[in-house]
């Protein structure tokens, strides 16, 4: 076990963790996702958790696989979180792992706010998100003072599993210097008219990371107008992360992991 110089919160039965597992490298947990793997008696994943942060679960626990892939329900949300409902009635201690953080596009407030209807107590324990920590492991960061100050994290795929029309693109895109895109894969090519449409140019760099943090970590350097066919050409599939905008430049200096690999 964990041998800290202080204690962690202790992880009850009956209750439930809703824990961010960051973008794949396990050594990216947060030292409260390794205490509730080890501690579990149910450990209930998105099929987006990395194999080598589920085998982490504590032998003996229950491990099921509940939970989206490249932004296409594989269980009905309902289903899920009536599980965790019915897990933690009997007793357990229950693990809801996901990808990166659980408040970023990531279904966690949904599942939260359904256990605080049911009454059953539960914990949040953010993650690395992949529009972050996947960015930095390919060299981009998602900020740097001599290229913008502002960043839009955006989701590719509305509530629909269109694009989203909610907000007004117009002036996302006009505020936004640099815009990082979740599930974008699946409708780049309406993605990017829709930004060229808003006043985004076409020579402006886009970059396109799949797999992030993983060992099969892929990056395909492009500009918006050339993402789509570069995408295609490199067979690149989701999990991605879309990113445009300056920072995307950085990485011909700080691409420190297909150095070190
Ligand atoms: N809650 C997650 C996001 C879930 S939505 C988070 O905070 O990271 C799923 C989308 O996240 C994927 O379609 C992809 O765009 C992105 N994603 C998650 N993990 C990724 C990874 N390792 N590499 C690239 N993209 C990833």
């Amino acid at each position: 076990m964990l041998e800290l110089p202080f204690d962690l919160p202790s992880f009850d039965g009956g209750t439930v963790w809703l824990v961010g597992a960051g973008p794949g490298d396990p050594g990216l947990l947060s030292l409260l996702a390794l205490h509730a793997l080890r501690h579990a008696d149910a450990v209930i994943h998105d099929a987006l958790v990395d194999e080598r942060i589920v085998a982490l679960a504590r032998p003996g626990a229950l491990v099921e696989s509940m939970g989206k892939r490249g932004g296409a329900a594989s269980a009905r949300q309902a289903d899920i979180t009536g599980r965790l409902i019915q897990l933690a009635r009997q007793g357990f201690k229950v693990l809801r792992l996901k990808g990166g953080d659980p408040f970023v596009f990531g279904r966690g407030p949904e599942e939260a706010l359904e256990l605080a209807q049911a009454g059953i107590a539960f914990r949040i324990v953010p993650g690395i998100t992949a529009g972050i920590g996947g960015l930095a492991y390919a060299g981009i960061p998602a900020t740097s003072k001599d290229t913008n100050s502002a960043v839009a994290f955006v989701t590719g795929h509305g509530a629909d599993g269109e694009i989203p029309d909610e907000f007004d693109w117009d002036s996302l895109a006009k505020g936004a210097p640099v815009m990082v895109f979740y599930m974008g894969i699946k409708h780049l090519d309406q993605l990017v008219s829709r930004l060229l449409a808003s006043g985004r140019r076409p020579d402006e760099a886009m970059a396109a990371v799949a797999e992030a943090a993983t060992p099969r970590q892929k990056v395909v350097v492009s500009t918006l107008g050339g993402i789509a066919a570069a995408v295609a050409e490199a067979g690149l599939k989701p999990p991605a992360l879309l990113v445009l905008g300056a920072v995307v430049g950085l990485r011909q200096h700080l691409d420190w992991w297909d150095r070190h690999a």
